[in-house]
């Protein structure tokens, strides 16, 4: 938990529905932040129209969301997200899985007990309960109550609707930046785009499924299912990517860094 220099805050807790003091919850876990911060201190990027990169040196939290017990819940989870998406990234060839077409994958750790499943739902849960700036563009409207739930049986088939896909970044601006989760529509060849949300750690990209309907082939066949290994797909660079303009231009054009500020 970061250091803090103000009063514990009652509130009503998102998880629990009590009035309780509030602690400050993380969005994303603060340990994605240290990995960021050798030779600088992070920036929180927002796809948000208007928003500023903001120097965040241990990431973003909220005071106005969680209670402490509930906070805890988050943990095994976070921990989990830590081991496989900064512990376990490193790009070693015996990760690299081929499809036998000149395709291929890197192999993500995940257990069978749905915990990396948690672990990125339960990002999105919290920046869609926050009232930070960067996370004002998340509604998940009746999915918020359906992934709580899921989050409460994550064994369970509720869950499972909202799985993703991951692609794995090698190169220093796919390392180096990360954002909080914001909406991302998959165009289809018939019928409207399907909804979802991207964030990004450092060196991963994760789009979150938040629609009932499937994945559309052939990103059906690459989507995290329990049960099954978890592959991510390569992309060299975010830098080549229109996905990943705007966030490029911030470290390549100097005029557009953050103040020195510190919020
Ligand atoms: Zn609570």
């Amino acid at each position: 938990m970061p250091s803090r220099n103000h009063e514990q805050r009652a509130g009503i807790c998102a998880w629990c529905n009590e009035s309780k003091k509030l602690v400050d919850a993380h969005i994303i876990p603060s340990a994605f932040y240290d990995s960021l911060s050798d030779g600088g201190v992070p920036l929180v990027l927002s796809s948000l129209p208007g928003f500023r990169p903001k120097k965040r040196p241990s990431g973003t939290y909220d005071s106005g969301i969680l209670c402490e017990d509930c906070e805890r819940r988050f943990s095994p989870w976070d921990d989990y997200g830590v081991h496989v998406f900064r512990d376990q990234a490193h790009l070693e060839n015996s990760r690299y899985v081929s499809d036998g077409q000149g395709g291929r994958y890197f192999q993500v750790e995940s257990n069978a007990d749905g915990r990396l499943l948690c672990f990125v739902t339960s990002v999105l849960w919290r920046a869609s309960v926050s009232t930070q700036n960067e996370y004002m563009r998340i509604r998940l409207g009746p999915h918020a109550d359906l992934i709580k739930h899921g989050l409460l049986n994550p064994l369970g088939e509720s869950l499972e609707k909202y799985s993703f896909v991951i692609t794995r970044f090698t190169d220093l601006v796919g390392n180096k930046t990360m954002t909080g989760p914001h909406p991302f529509s998959i165009q289809l060849r018939h019928g409207s785009p399907l909804n979802a949300y991207v964030m990004s750690l450092p060196g991963w990209s994760l789009i979150v499924k938040v629609d009932q309907r499937n994945w559309p082939t052939p990103l059906d066949q690459i989507a995290y299912q329990l049960g099954k290994p978890t592959l991510a797909l390569m992309n060299e660079s975010k830098n080549y990517t229109g996905h990943w303009k705007g966030i490029t231009e911030i470290f390549t054009n100097p005029a557009s860094q953050p103040s020195s500020k510190i919020k």
